[in-house]
């Protein structure tokens, strides 16, 4: 038996040998932290390496987009990413992606029908446009289909950033034929299965709840005697200021993670405590990405309105051991953003020890535990931020004490844990599919027999 679940030490006769992932508008080799790669691309690294240890081969399916790209490439041993030509290679923005969806559905169809029957088990398709495919690519297949939404364009529009784009109706249509196609919906945290459930319509038991993970060997905490010196030796990497206090912002930069809160939080800190400010340097690290991409310099024109532009520093996207020495850099890590589904890099600086002052909205609640591992803060104005800083910053023991308090949180995070999460829904959803199955022939032959 060639199907054996290493994660959970099991093997069972459902568990699925072979699945295709979808992933239509961003692919797992891009860099995440600028245009569409974020936390779904990590996400979806992590958890088919976990899935591949544990006997699950994964075929990841993502648009090319340029032309030297192969048409394979092998991830990690077990994962392959597949490019699918669907439209021109360079040019298309994600919102230009439906009308690409027909075409990339006959490229995944396509590269099934020159497999041997029954090759993939399992579809497992990640963001409404990928679920399109899926819900093709399953009835074709007679398999069935798992779907992650990431993000939800009706829990988004109730919570617009200024400035921000509302997601549009030919969206939310689109989320809710999936979530009606799907034979299983993972949601990040028990918030999100709520929102499937409540905006959506799913149906209460084809929704799980499967937190994602974090990689806890590469972001790890230094021991207490090598934190000051290991804190230097990372702002001397980045070049940043090497003494003072550092507040440090990472992601896509866009309306709807709300850097710019943190810059106005900056000014009023400027406003209570002169010296404090002009001790305090605020990082943002990332690239500019969906309508951030309107205006790439609106933050370089704000913290320079606002008089603070040596007081802001900015860094492109980072990876590696530099994305490591971006948490350490720092003093706390902010997520101010209006939504968040999970919020990968609160849990990221967490467990390389950093404490994090994350908004108080969707995941962030889960990934943050509040004046345990961090502090959430409720809303979006500037002066509540700022006081939080305030208290945080003049207060050395107090992050010495979040800091121990986010290493122990982050610690019950793992993506073996998401990969043995993932491998029950799988099992779940191929035993019922099978059931269903079986009940149509039944069917199908006793119609025949009345013929
Ligand atoms: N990220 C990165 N380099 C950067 C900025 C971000 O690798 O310069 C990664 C970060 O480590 C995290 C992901 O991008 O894993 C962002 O995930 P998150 O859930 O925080 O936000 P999302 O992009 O999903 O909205």
């Amino acid at each position: 038996m060639n199907n054996r679940c290493a994660v959970g030490g099991t093997v069972s006769p459902r568990t699925p040998r072979r699945i295709a992932t979808l992933s239509v508008h961003t692919s797992p080799l891009h860099q995440p932290g600028t245009g569409d790669a974020g936390g779904m691309n990590v996400y979806i690294v992590e958890v088919s390496k976990r899935l591949a240890e544990a006997g699950v081969e994964v075929e990841i399916f993502t648009r090319t987009t340029s032309s030297d790209l192969p048409r394979s490439v092998e991830l990690a041993p077990g994962v392959l990413v597949r490019h699918v030509n669907a439209g021109p290679f360079e040019g298309l923005a994600k919102e230009d992606l439906p009308a690409q969806l027909c075409a990339f559905t006959h490229g995944v169809l396509r590269a099934e029908a020159s497999r041997p029957p029954g090759h993939y088990d399992l579809l497992h398709s990640h963001y409404w446009l990928s679920g399109q495919v899926g819900w093709l690519a399953k009835q074709r297949w007679g398999v069935p289909l798992v779907h992650t939404a990431h993000t939800l364009a009706k829990v988004k529009n109730l919570q617009l950033a200024a400035g921000d784009r509302a997601e549009p109706r030919s969206r939310v249509i689109g989320e809710e034929q999936v979530v009606a196609e799907s034979d299983r919906l993972v949601a990040n945290t028990p918030t999100e299965a709520r929102e499937l459930i409540d905006l959506y319509q799913a149906s209460l038991d084809r929704v799980s709840v499967v937190e994602p993970g974090v990689d806890l060997d590469r972001f790890q905490p230094l021991p207490r005697v090598a934190a000051s010196a290991g804190k230097l030796a990372a702002r001397k990497r980045l070049g940043l200021p090497e003494r003072g206090r550092i507040v440090t912002f990472v992601g896509r930069i866009q309306p709807l993670k709300a850097p710019d809160v943190l810059i106005q939080a900056l000014a009023e800190l400027c406003a209570r405590d002169r010296d404090l400010a002009a001790d305090t340097t605020l990082v943002i690290v990332g690239g500019p990405s969906g309508s951030g991409l309107d205006r790439p310099t609106a933050l370089i024109e704000l913290a320079a309105s606002l008089g603070l532009r040596d007081r802001v520093r900015f860094l492109p996207p980072q990876s590696g051991d530099d994305l490591v020495a971006v948490y350490r850099a720092a003093d706390v890590v902010a997520v101010p953003s209006h939504n968040e589904s999970f919020g990968l890099v609160a849990l990221e600086a967490q467990a390389t020890g950093t404490p994090v002052v994350a908004a108080a909205v969707g995941g962030l609640v889960t990934a943050v535990r509040d004046e345990v591992s961090g502090v959430l803060v409720d809303g979006h104005v500037p002066g509540d931020w700022a006081r939080v800083f305030d208290r945080l910053l003049r207060a050395p023991h107090r992050l010495t004490e979040l800091a121990h308090g986010a290493v122990e949180h982050a610690r019950a995070f793992s993506w073996a844990r998401t990969a043995s999460g993932l491998l029950d829904v799988y099992r779940e959803a191929m035993e019922e599919n099978r059931a269903r199955l079986l009940l149509r022939d039944h069917a199908d032959l006793a119609g025949a027999a009345t013929w």
